[in-house]
């Protein structure tokens, strides 16, 4: 058995080739960091086993980040038979770095060149076997995607060479390293252990006091030395082995994707896109699905009652659990099997990071960096995402800022409830193509603004709790690639949408039995909730809300889904019984209710602004291990919605 180390600069192909070979499914995403941890998987071949360890994608066996180091420590320390460098044509000399870092590591290399469909595309061509003459290992180029050269690949890694490739450095810094190479495993460890300035071993640290005094006193930058020797001998190999030839006019979408003037515009622009077409295409099953459920309900009534179930057992399974349960299901659904899809597809197109990079400007102004607004795009998914996405972020202090403000952003869960706030008090013209737009609008007024509040929130954050410097890093515009359709479809709907609706559901059904038995068990002839509710009926007043909604806000504290059918459940508990599929009548219940447009307002904000959902609080305590972290994550959204909510209802009552 030949155990096969897969590394790569990320988004180079890596888990599609891994998929490829194995057949193991794993996610793939348009984004570095996206591949968290190992995988391994198995390929038979020519009698012979090949074990293949597909590593997160890292720039730099120096590692800057949490994953990177799982990739150097890898390379660096495991035993391995081979190590299979994939390549990405369009970039090979930022690639080359990896491979002639890993070169220092072992002999064992085999380089794959992949994507050579789209560098064929953009007529770059590879002279592989001058690049394998350069290297001394085998290059075989591929296209994982395309499953061309696979066998060849296979073939080369059951037949790899050593490879006699050695970089010279100067002579000083070649100096340095001998003087504690005999103690290391490797050339590049020893590299590492001089860059790191760290070592565990006694008689290293003690050769690292001799090196850092040799530098001292030669005046040398021993980081910018071995980045010098490394940045040249690329280049050089690069110039030699690929060449291009340049189209002529050929359109560049980034000229205006990330121009400074048209960047943002169109940015929103696509954002109202797929706000219009998620709410227009949802409008419908929506509906339809609401219907289903009304009849079947009914249905179910009727035959319990037929066959004599007793009123305390099915009532409190179908007005409660079902109801609640169908709500959330009729609600979230249509919107999210559209929504996901669609993100996914701009996503694997390469769109997100140019959104990170028009953005990253304001970012930096702030103290942090242009990556959390990937993390922020994250969050419109799913926030409990955004806040793990947030391990892109290398600073421990950008990627805390990240996380704390992830909640900002309203996640799918909270999208249905803001658009049937927005269709109940705001988009009430006759026209429904107005009316869509209206919602659109709004939605976008909305992000927009969760994005500012993220803005300050950050800047406040990185000159008090989280002061320090910006990080530098390079942000990675990847070129464009025509996303695959059919696995877009199918890994947004199984990986987000199904997962995410099981979480809603899995909630909402018990949940949706404590909602009946707290509308119905009375005390003194009044139901639990409303005694509840009462006792925060003032609190609520002065945010323009009331008791019940404050309610809502709290038991839907596991999901968001359920807020607005939890009201609806309260308030009906003392009111005729409507069924809840048509919006007029659950804004006539909410009129009747002392509901204003001003309780709507502050409704949204809070919406926006409560606390992150319980899930989002427990990967928040996950990533950051601190207690203090994740109570701060829950309170500052908190505050901001507890003040902004004040100002409307102060003003709003001043002006109406
Ligand atoms: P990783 O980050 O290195 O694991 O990269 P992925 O496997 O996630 O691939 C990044 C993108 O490149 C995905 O959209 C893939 O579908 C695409 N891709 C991978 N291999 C090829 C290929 O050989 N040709 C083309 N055209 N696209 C590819």
């Amino acid at each position: 058995m030949i155990k096969v180390a897969l590394i790569g600069n990320p988004n180079v192909g890596k888990s599609t080739l891994f998929n490829e070979l194995t057949g193991l499914h794993q996610h793939t995403g348009n984004w570095t960091g996206k591949t968290v941890g190992s995988m391994v998987g198995y390929k038979k071949y020519n009698g012979k086993t090949l074990e293949f360890y597909d590593l997160p994608g890292t720039y730099s066996l120096i590692p800057h980040s949490e994953e990177e180091r799982v990739t150097s420590d890898f390379v660096i320390n495991e035993k391995y038979g081979v190590a299979l460098i994939v390549c990405d044509p369009l970039c090979l000399e930022r690639n080359l770095n990896l491979v002639i870092q890993t070169l220092e590591v072992t002999k064992n290399v085999v380089v794959c060149i992949n994507l050579i469909d789209e560098a064929k595309k953009n007529n770059i061509n590879v002279d592989i076997n001058r690049l394998s003459a350069y290297l001394g290992v085998k290059v075989i180029a591929i296209s994982a995607r395309k499953k061309l050269g696979l066998d060849e690949l296979l073939d080369s890694l059951l037949s790899y060479q050593q490879s006699s490739f050695d970089l010279i450095y100067d002579d000083k810094v070649e100096e340095c390293i001998s003087i504690i190479r005999q103690h290391t495993k490797s050339k590049f460890e020893a590299i590492k252990t001089i860059i790191e300035k760290k070592s565990n071993d006694l008689i290293i640290e003690e050769k690292l006091n001799q090196i850092n005094s040799y530098l001292g006193d030669n005046n040398i930058n021993f980081n910018d030395s071995i980045m010098n020797s490394v940045v040249k001998c690329c280049e050089n190999i690069t110039e030699n082995v690929v060449s291009k030839t340049k189209h002529k006019n050929k359109f560049n979408l980034d000229k205006i994707l990330t121009n400074k003037l048209t960047g943002i515009p169109i940015m929103i622009i696509m954002l109202m896109i797929l706000f219009w077409i998620s709410i227009v295409g949802a409008n419908y099953p929506s509906n339809l699905l609401f219907k289903l459920f009304v009849s079947l309900g009914d249905f179910l009534r009727e035959f319990s009652i037929n066959v004599n179930i007793p009123k305390f057992i099915y009532l409190p399974l179908i007005d409660g659990v079902y109801k609640v349960l169908t709500w959330v299901v009729a609600v979230m659904l249509p919107p999210m099997a559209i929504f996901f899809p669609l993100f996914t597809l701009l996503e694997d197109y390469g769109i997100l990071p140019r959104i990170a990079f028009n953005l990253d400007g304001y970012f930096e102004n702030t103290g942090t960096c242009g990556k959390q607004a990937l993390t922020m795009c994250m969050g419109i998914g799913c926030n409990a995402v955004g806040v793990t996405g947030a391990r892109i972020i290398d600073s421990k202090r950008e990627r805390l800022i990240a996380i704390l403000t992830n909640s900002f952003i309203p996640c799918n869960g909270r999208f249905p409830t803001l658009i049937m706030m927005f269709t109940m008090f705001f988009a009430v013209t006759n026209n429904s193509i107005l009316n869509t737009t209206i919602n659109v609008v709004l939605l976008t007024i909305f992000i927009i603004l969760a994005v500012m509040i993220t803005f300050v929130v950050s800047k406040i954050l990185s000159k008090t709790l989280l002061k320090g410097n910006n990080s530098f890093f390079i942000l990675e515009l990847p070129p464009y690639r025509r996303p695959q359709i059919a696995k877009v479809l199918v890994r947004s709907l199984i990986d987000r949408t199904l997962k995410i609706l099981a979480r809603a559901v899995i909630i909402a059904a018990p949940t949706g039995l404590i909602i009946w038995l707290l509308t119905n068990i009375t005390i003194n002839d009044t139901t639990i909730i409303n005694i509840v509710a009462n006792l925060l009926n003032n609190f609520g007043l002065i945010l323009g809300l009331d008791g019940v909604i404050l309610t809502a806000f709290i038991l839907g504290f596991p999901a968001n889904e359920i807020v607005l059918p939890i009201i609806i459940m309260t308030y009906l508990s003392s009111n005729v019984m409507v069924d809840i599929e048509d919006i007029s009548l659950i804004q006539n219940l909410f009129m009747q209710n002392g509901w204003t447009i001003i309780t709507a307002l502050c409704m949204i904000v809070f919406i926006l602004f409560h606390y992150p959902c319980s899930t989002t609080l427990i990967t928040i305590y996950k990533e950051t291990k601190s207690i203090k972290w994740t109570a701060l994550s829950f309170i500052l959204p908190l505050i901001i919605g507890i003040i902004l909510c004040m100002l409307i209802n102060f003003i709003g009552t001043i002006i109406l």
